[in-house]
Order: C-alpha cells, then sequence, then structure tokens
C-alpha cells in the first residue's frame, strides 16, 4: 500500500511568500504528502506580528468601535502582497471584505476572528499546490461549552476527508454542533494535524516548523541544544505539557490513539530528519535524560498539619475548595504532616487565591498555612533515568553547584520526570544548570 502522510506547517512556514514557496517545494518533493493542516502567517525576518494577533487587535475594535477597519488593514496588505509575490489565481479581495465584515459581525467571541488566519492562509495554500481547501468547520467539533469532541470529530473527519486524494485543511479551529466557530488554545494547528492524521489513518504525522527537531531543552535559553533524535509519546506529553512549545501538549492524544508516528521537521533544512516521536522508545543514545522543560508563574500553597496523614478526607476537604473555584492543580506533594499544592494561577486574581486559601484554612484548621508567589516548574524527563543510580543525585548537585535553591521536589509517579519548583529569577540558571550536568 502507498504510504500517506499528513504535514502541519507552523506560522513561520507561513509566514511570507518566499516561505509559503518553500513549504510548496516540500510538499512536492513526496508524493505520500497528501494532506497539508496550515497555521496563520506568524513572525519572519520581515514580519514582526503573527496575524493571530493581529486578528485579536480586529476584534477588541470591532467590539469597541463597531468596525476593525484600522486594525485590518495589517491582515490585508500582508495576504494582498502573498498573493501577488506568488502569482497565485485566488481573488483575495473578495476573501479579505468577507472576512472583515464577519469580524464586525461577529464580536460576541474573539474566536471568528483568531480563526481567519488559518482560514486565509489554507485558501492561499490550497491554490499554491493545486489541492482542494476543505474547510475545519466540516469536521472538527466542539461540544457546546468549548470542549473537544475527539470521537464525533474522528468519525466525521473519516467522513469528509474519505472523499478527497488529497487537500489543504486550516489548523486552529472548527466549529459548535451550533456552527458557532471554536478554536483550540494557542499553537492549536498541532492538534488540528494530529486530528487529520488520525483521520485519514496516515502512516506520518510531520510537523514542519523553525527549528530542526524536539530539542534537549528551549533554544532561547540554552545556547545550540541537542537534538533528541527519539522520543516515546509519554516523554513527548510530558515535556509539551511542562512547556516545550514546539508542540501544543494535547497534540498527541489524536495520534495516540491511532499509534501514528510524529516526525517533528524543519522547513528552512528539509534534508534534516528532525525529530520522531514514536508510541514507545527505548532510544536514548546512551543518554540518561531525555528533555528538560519549564514554565513560570506559579502558586505554592504549603500546609502544614500534624498527623495529616491518619485524617480521612484530609485531601478531599482541600480538593473541593479548589473544585468550588474550579482552580486545577499541577502537583500536589505531601509528607507526614505538610502537603503542598502547586496552582497555575495566571489569569486569577490575588484576592481568589486569598479566597482560596482561607476556605481551605476553614476547612481543615491546620497548624499554619502559606502562599509562594512567582515559581517555576522545571521538569526532567526521561526513561533512561530511573534505571541509573544517582541521577537525583547529579541533578541536585547541579543545581547546588549554581546557587539554586529547590523550593519543591515532585517525583511523577510515572518514573519517568523529576519536577522541581524554583524561584521565577532561578528559572534560566536552573535549566541551564541541567543541561551542563547531563548534556555537556
Ligand atoms: P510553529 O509556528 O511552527 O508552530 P512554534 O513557535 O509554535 O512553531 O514552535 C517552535 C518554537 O518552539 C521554536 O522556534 C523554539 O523557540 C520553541 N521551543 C521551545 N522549547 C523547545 C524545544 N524543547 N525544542 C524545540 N523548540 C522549542
Ligand atoms: N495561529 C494560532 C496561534 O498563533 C495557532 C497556531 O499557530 O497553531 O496560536
Ligand atoms: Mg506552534
Amino acid at each position: 500500500m502507498k504510504k500517506l502522510v499528513v504535514c502541519k506547517f507552523g506560522g513561520t512556514s507561513m509566514a511570507d511568500s518566499k516561505t509559503v514557496a518553500q513549504c510548496a517545494s516540500i510538499i512536492k518533493s513526496d508524493e505520500a504528502r497528501k494532506f497539508i493542516v496550515v497555521s496563520a502567517p506568524g513572525k519572519s525576518i520581515f514580519e514582526p506580528m503573527k496575524v493571530t494577533d493581529a486578528l485579536i487587535a480586529c476584534y477588541k475594535e470591532a467590539k469597541e468601535t463597531g468596525s476593525c477597519a484600522n486594525a485590518f488593514h495589517h491582515v490585508r496588505e500582508r495576504f494582498e502582497r502573498m498573493v501577488q509575490e506568488l502569482g497565485v489565481d485566488l481573488d483575495i479581495k473578495s476573501e479579505l471584505d468577507a472576512v472583515e465584515k464577519g469580524i464586525n459581525e461577529h464580536t460576541e467571541t474573539l474566536d471568528y476572528a483568531a480563526s481567519r488566519g488559518e482560514f486565509l492562509s489554507a485558501k492561499l495554500f490550497a491554490k499554491v499546490v493545486g489541492l482542494p481547501f476543505v474547510d475545519a468547520s466540516e469536521f472538527v467539533f466542539f461540544d457546546k461549552h468549548g470542549n473537544f469532541d475527539a470521537e464525533y470529530t474522528n468519525d466525521k473527519c473519516r467522513e469528509v476527508l474519505g472523499k478527497y486524494d488529497g487537500a489543504v485543511i486550516p489548523g486552529f479551529y472548527g466549529v459548535k454542533r451550533n456552527g458557532e466557530i471554536t478554536t483550540f488554545s494557542r499553537g492549536g494547528s498541532d492538534i488540528s494535524g494530529s486530528i487529520v492524521a488520525r483521520g485519514v489513518s496516515a502512516d506520518l504525522y510531520e510537523n514542519w516548523t523553525d527549528v530542526n527537531g524536539f530539542l534537549v531543552a528551549d533554544p532561547r535559553i540554552v545556547d545550540n541544544p541537542q537534538k533528541i533524535e527519539e522520543l516515546s509519546y509519554k516523554e513527548l506529553r510530558e515535556l509539551s505539557y511542562m512547556g516545550a512549545s514546539v508542540l501544543h501538549a494535547d497534540a498527541i492524544f489524536p495520534v495516540k490513539k491511532a499509534g501514528i508516528p510524529i516526525n517533528i521537521r524543519n522547513t528552512f533544512e528539509p534534508e534534516n530528519p528532525g525529530t520522531l516521536i514514536v508510541p514507545n522508545s527505548e532510544y536514548h543514545n546512551g543518554k540518561v535524560v531525555t528533555g528538560i522543560a519549564g514554565k513560570k508563574n506559579f502558586s505554592v500553597i504549603l500546609i502544614a498539619k500534624s498527623m495529616m496523614n491518619t485524617q480521612l478526607g484530609f485531601a478531599r476537604r482541600i480538593l473541593s475548595v479548589l473544585e468550588y473555584h474550579e482552580m486545577p492543580y499541577e502537583h500536589m506533594p505531601s509528607g507526614i504532616d505538610t502537603l503542598s499544592v502547586i496552582l497555575d494561577t495566571t489569569g486569577r486574581s490575588s484576592e481568589e487565591l486569598e479566597a482560596i486559601v482561607r476556605e481551605i484554612s476553614s476547612a481543615v484548621q491546620p497548624d499554619s498555612i502559606s502562599v509562594i508567589d512567582k515559581i517555576s516548574l522545571v521538569a526532567t524527563v526521561g526513561h533512561g533515568m530511573f534505571k541509573k543510580v544517582g541521577t537525583a543525585a547529579r541533578l541536585f548537585t547541579a543545581l547546588a553547584r549554581n546557587n539554586v535553591n529547590i523550593r519543591m521536589i515532585d517525583q511523577g509517579s510515572s518514573e519517568l520526570n523529576i519536577i522541581i519548583g524554583v524561584a521565577n529569577d532561578d528559572y534560566e540558571t536552573c535549566i541551564r544548570a541541567i543541561y551542563e550536568e547531563f548534556f555537556l
């Protein structure tokens, strides 16, 4: 049987006419590349702004003044230039007029406006590569609360794309059952690519971006980090959830259902084989650690109470308070008499956190309760770590040597990661110290 590959091109790959032409040549160089998912044009050396951000500005302007004419100028100009430079036969003016009108009319939520970069990008790329445009609104579905409906989507995706030999599809959005456009969170085109890969039963999901693959650490923090040749779905999930933003943390789920490998590739260095992400990986190239990732700005609630381990329902009462506030928790390491709850408080007010602390206090009557803010979490991930005696010791010694004070330690039950909490100010030093210890 012939091989079938789904390609997703990210924002930097779709940024301008040069990069779009490069993507087209990648498609043409392998006939297995039939279904293509595209992002909105992102940043490039010539373009300081992502189209999605420009569209968010359009939404705000339309909501405040009734018309997005000012902010839409940037979007219009960018697409008109690309169409002209690429010489494609597309009535971009009509498309842009319809989008501008649509943004002025859809001011109840941000999603319609935010999604239009992908919509226009796919219209354009479909013409460039001579494949049909198929709208994601035909098969990517969300429920009425805006949660992704994976199984209905997969059935619909099979049905709709089954009629085509190949297509270009906009990433990042779908619809609720009532037809209302709904987006994933930022970076969500990675999920769309994964949905299409599962839907057409692809042999491979190629995710084309602007780096040579999944790197051991964030290249914006570590200079020229090594590339990971191969990693497992589980390692990927840990690393992307913990901040390795090269792939959206939820992109793993659709392909995981079908066991399809993901290949992270560099649009600007297509001969590089990139990183292969497979269901199970024994490949560690002699390395103990596979990768390092992290995120800033967590809050930790420290709760102490003697003999808490003997009190039935202690943790449940704490979790009920969080549930009431619709506040998910990230980690909850505990000792005999202490328990810490680590929360991502981005976008939450300090009043809300204070209310949570008050309510936990009255629910469990602790001996003491306090909050530490501005904590970063750093995950050191790898299947290889736990076969190797002394890994944790090496990690902690490296941090001590670099004067990084560890505020929290959590070793996931998966035996796949060690997560530590450090002050935001120590975040970069911490990642560099771990990288140096295990990779240099
Ligand atoms: P795209 O627009 O193609 O989706 P993104 O900007 O979303 O690209 O993701 C690629 C970027 O992710 C890289 O340019 C890099 O700065 C960043 N990044 C963060 N952590 C990592 C990592 N561990 N490996 C590779 N890239 C990473
Ligand atoms: N264009 C969207 C964003 O900027 C989605 C994506 O690129 O994946 O977040
Ligand atoms: Mg991305």
